[in-house]
């Protein structure tokens, strides 16, 4: 297998040098070149496995340039119970006929980040092991990326992490998660502005090749290919759980933000899973849902962007729908470059309104969407507290919101839970004036003695800090 670039890039890649660069060398975001298409037997097969060996099978398809004995062995070690709480690493639970809950977020930072980010850090040490090499990751997070980077990275020999967190803006549970973190190679950089200034950090420091070749720098974020062919897994196993027969389709709703997620969903759909709705929640933050009704995709301004009850997509634009438009356009590199770079830099937007192409988005690949408030967020968690006994966290409850929108009553619709609603304590006190547990292992983590170092917005006074740490590493 090999990946090209969604902008064209003349060179293909292997999986481990995708696994290392993030970033195409043109800016475009590495796709494989075809999506592996299963035959009902495969499928038959897969239906009875365990999810580490599921995510194997999986994995393999994509992965040629690790032996196949070494994979295993790193799925085997990354999808265990005391990783992930059970046995099945991503339970569905019913909330009512039809409507259905796959558990993705009960691994360490007990968010559905953990399911990616755990695999990324294995193929991470086991990759620069054998290269005798280093890297130094640089990331942007509003919260859940940053924590279930740092706990997959923590303490890994080769390994630093550089976290770029907006200064103020995550919840108390976030930061302590985060900033309580003694290890010697994690660094909090808590920056003054809001998550998308983060990113646009990201973006310049990676821009700059000369400063990303001399430090090691590399990334995590939603654009690796690894995270999301790890995400294409629990569509599988959700699948498996919910349905009897592999001829039976399902729909899922995904809570939405860089489009990562879904895009995995996808993915899993290109491969020839019965999927046949997916369904995209955003908050008021609606980009997405606003590129699949109207074929408009236009780029929130700082202004546009609102700190929402579900922070973790609160985005103004979606990294990884290049991935997805790229497919969409029939695989034109030169017109995803042309809306990606040439028009998002002059205008902010691209319109696809008019042209053929779009109207596959919901005919051919199965997207739909929807919206949810926070309005809609209290009802939704106020309702399956009191009539499914079910505590959910306001990214799912958004999930749900739109779910319900959206649902066939003879097509299964699976919610995916994206955290756990310990995280968002404050939503669930305002919508059911009762506290939210938290797992024993956390009790009193707020009180833990925090480590951060708080700059200012700006890339190169972030270049010049990270050069500090690696010099004084070195000496
Ligand atoms: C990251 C995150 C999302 C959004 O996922 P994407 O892959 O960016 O679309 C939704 N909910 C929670 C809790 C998250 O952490």
């Amino acid at each position: 297998m090999h990946y090209i670039s969604t902008r064209g890039h003349p060179e293909r890649r292997k999986f481990c040098e995708v696994l290392l660069e993030g970033l195409a060398p043109d800016g475009g975001l590495y796709v494989p070149e075809v999506y592996p298409r299963l035959d009902d037997a495969t499928l038959e097969r897969w239906r009875g496995l365990s999810y580490p060996v599921l995510a194997f099978e999986i994995l393999s398809l994509y992965i040629d340039d690790i032996p196949p004995a070494d994979l295993k062995a790193i799925c085997a070690k990354t999808y265990r119970p005391e990783v992930f709480g059970t046995a099945r690493i991503a339970p569905v639970r019913t909330l009512e006929t039809g409507l259905h809950v796959a558990e993705l977020s009960n691994g360490p930072t007990l968010a559905f980040k953990d399911m990616a980010m755990q695999l990324l850090g294995n193929l991470l040490e086991y990759e620069l092991a054998r290269r005798g090499e280093e890297l130094n990751i640089l990331g942007a997070t509003s919260g859940d990326t940053g924590s279930a980077a740092e706990y997959a990275m923590r303490g890994k020999e080769g390994i630093r992490v550089f976290m770029m967190s907006p200064h103020g803006r995550m919840s108390a549970f976030q930061q302590a998660q985060m900033f309580s973190l003694q290890d010697d190679n994690i660094h909090n950089i808590a920056i003054e502005g809001v998550f998308d200034d983060c990113q646009d950090i990201v973006k310049a420091v990676s821009g700059d090749a000369d400063f990303k070749r001399r430090h090691r720098i590399g990334a995590v974020n939603s654009i690796n290919w690894a995270r999301l062919v790890a995400q294409v897994v629990y569509y599988f196993s959700a699948y498996f759980q919910v349905t009897e027969e592999n001829s039976s389709e399902v729909d899922f709703a995904v809570p939405s933000g860089n489009f990562g997620n879904v895009c995995a969903g996808h993915v899993a759909r290109m491969m020839g899973l019965p999927i046949s709705r997916l369904v995209i929640a955003t908050n008021e933050n609606d980009v997405l849902d606003e590129f699949f009704r109207t074929g408009v995709y236009r780029v929130r301004g700082r202004a546009d962007t609102h700190e929402t009850s579900s922070p973790s997509m609160d985005i103004s634009k979606a990294s990884n729908l290049e991935r997805f438009v790229f497919d969409l356009l029939g695989r034109d590199a030169s017109r995803t470059r042309s809306l990606f770079y040439d028009q998002l830099r002059e205008s902010g937007s691209f319109d696809l309104s008019g042209d053929p192409a779009f109207g596959k988005a919901a005919d051919h690949f199965g997207f739909r969407s929807g919206k949810s408030t926070h309005a809609d967020r209290l009802k939704m968690i106020r309702d399956a507290w009191h009539r499914f006994n079910a505590l959910i966290d306001p990214h799912t409850a958004d999930g749900v919101k739109v779910a319900r929108e959206h649902s066939v009553s003879v097509v299964p619709m699976i919610v995916l839970e994206t955290a756990l609603p310990v995280k968002f304590a404050e939503t669930i006190r305002e919508a059911l004036g009762r506290e939210p547990v938290p797992p024993q292992r956390f009790d009193g983590i707020e009180g833990l003695p925090r480590r951060f170092k708080l700059l200012p917005a700006d890339a190169q006074t972030v270049k010049t800090y990270i050069a500090e740490i690696l010099q004084a590493a070195v000496c």
